[in-house]
């Protein structure tokens, strides 16, 4: 007999939650690993989120190429927008130390 990790109440090997708390007993098998907690991440962590959409067993392997594509995109977009911001920091900077020229 296993039992839940959590409330250490007695589970049933085909479970996939416990039946006392709730708690999910298969690794890749949480909230986070649904498709609202990938999307959650994705918007808190950006691709620090693809491991967890590689590790989760509820979404299907296209899905995962889809989140995969979306979070390289966001990545291409955040570095160039930092690489805007750059630019015109440098070009304030510029404008400060050669005012007057
Ligand atoms: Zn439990």
């Amino acid at each position: 007999m296993k039992e839940c990790p959590r409330c250490h109440c007695p589970v049933d090997e085909t479970d996939n939650y416990c039946r006392a708390c709730g708690r999910s007993l298969r690794p890749g098998t949480g909230f986070l690993f649904t498709h609202s907690g990938i999307i959650l991440l994705a918007v808190v962590l950006g691709p620090f989120a693809l491991p967890v959409v590689w590790m989760s067993k509820l979404i299907s392997t296209p899905a995962k190429w889809i989140y995969t594509a979306l979070l390289a995109l966001l990545t291409v977009y955040l570095i160039h927008a930092f690489y805007q911001a750059y630019l015109l920091m440098q070009d304030a900077a510029q404008m400060m130390l050669g005012g007057g020229f």
